[in-house]
């Protein structure tokens, strides 16, 4: 057998790792008494409008069609429909043959970076970053190189991108809103990326293309916007996902739209389709397509994940925690009141807190607390975090 496809296989990520522990110690002691803030998973129902076009959908007078194999990329009409809804709502230039239907923002990903990459290439990301993407970009032969962020914003620190940006660098891999961060990189950041990355592909004499990792664009907060991509650097492919907007992470649905203005567009669009076909994601779950086509533009009701982030944000500060404020996406990315992240997530487990170290997100000396749980349950947990937090004023 192959050892990696082993090793991966027998080691489970630490989310999982302590999702499972939860399981567990909820079988022990009641599960409204284990307060699991390990998973990203929406505690949000979908809107109405999924359970009603899904009903809609499997009452048409033609299941086959329905539950048939789509074309390889997705059906034209579900590719149509997303590319006049990004048009319009960025004002960006977007063709359906340029979409590409996959299982969820981890095949956008992975898809995208076998498409890209060749042996020896590197993609460059920026820490705290999701800790899949190393698993993804060695998938596609290439190695991830992850950049420390400003520790006082975990925005981009352009002085390391600089230096890191050689031969090699095939993609730089970004993801706003961030997970485990929250941070949301602003018009000015992007702008300065997109100038490093013109200015540095010149330099090589070779197209960097950027990667945009974007399942949680919609979920963002006091008015905080999310810029477009494509808008600002031309070489730009997009890796989207209904998981978090619509709820859904369960159903495997998303995209990859290669901007028609990237280099070699076409070329690489071909590129994309090969590695899904290479990788086995061809047609893309055929109901949730024919859904989300009926669903653009629409999503959860976000406004609960901003009032859990603030009850949350505000009750830890008090309690003597640091976080940077998170604008987007559901995780506060926190400082260990230790040095030892771990060993601070075990001694959380005392008060019954399910909380991930941040190592595995490339920043050590951070836990990452998901709130995209109930407001109620995070309501009972104050009591235990302000608990463990007097356990280190003693
Ligand atoms: N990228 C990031 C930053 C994520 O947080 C996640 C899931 O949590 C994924 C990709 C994978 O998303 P999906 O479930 O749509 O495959």
């Amino acid at each position: 057998m192959n050892q990696r496809m082993y090793e991966l296989g027998s080691k489970r990520s630490v989310i999982r790792e302590i999702f499972e522990f939860g399981k567990s110690r909820a079988a022990q002691i009641g599960a409204e008494n284990v307060y699991d803030f390990s998973l990203g998973n929406p505690s949000v129902a979908p809107p109405q409008i999924v359970e009603d076009t899904l009903i809609e959908l499997l009452r048409s007078d033609n299941p086959t069609a329905m539950h048939g194999y789509t074309s390889a990329q997705g059906d034209a009409s579900v590719r149509g429909a997303i590319a006049e809804y990004i048009a319009k709502t960025h004002g960006v230039e977007c063709d359906p043959s340029f979409l590409y239907m996959t299982c969820g923002a981890a095949a956008s990903l992975t898809i995208t970076l076998s498409a890209l990459c060749n042996r020896g290439d590197e993609v460059i990301t920026f820490a705290p970053y999701f800790t899949e993407y190393k698993v993804f970009a060695e998938t596609a032969g290439a190695k991830l190189i992850a950049l420390a962020s400003d520790p006082e914003t975990f925005q981009i620190d352009f002085n390391l991108l600089e230096g890191a940006i050689g031969k090699n660098t095939a993609a730089i891999l970004v993801n706003s809103p961030n997970n485990p961060s929250g941070v949301v990189y602003n018009e000015q950041t992007i702008r300065k990326l997109a100038e490093m990355l013109c200015k540095k592909s010149k330099e090589y004499g070779k197209t960097i293309y950027l990667i945009t990792d974007e399942p949680y664009r919609e979920l963002v907060y006091g008015g905080v916007e999310v810029p477009y991509l494509t808008k600002y650097y031309p070489h730009t492919i997009v890796c989207y996902s209904y998981s978090k907007s619509l709820s859904l992470p369960g159903e495997r649905i998303g995209y990859i739209f290669v901007n028609p203005k990237a280099e070699r567009a076409k070329e690489l669009y071909l590129a994309v389709c090969g590695a899904g076909r290479a990788l086995g994601y061809v047609c893309a779950p055929s109901l949730f397509q024919k859904m989300v086509a009926k669903c653009q533009g629409i999503t959860s009701d976000v406004s609960i994940y901003e009032k859990n982030r603030n009850l949350l944000a505000d009750a830890l500060r008090k309690f003597g925690y640091q976080c940077v404020q998170p604008d987007g996406a559901f995780y506060l990315f926190v400082r260990a009141l230790e040095e030892d992240a771990n060993a601070f997530c075990e001694r959380a487990k005392k008060y019954n807190l399910l909380l991930v170290p941040g190592d595995d997100f490339g920043c050590k000396g951070y836990v990452r607390i998901a709130y995209c749980v109930s407001t109620e349950m995070i309501q009972r947990a104050l009591p235990s975090f302000e608990k463990l937090a007097n356990e280190y004023k003693k």
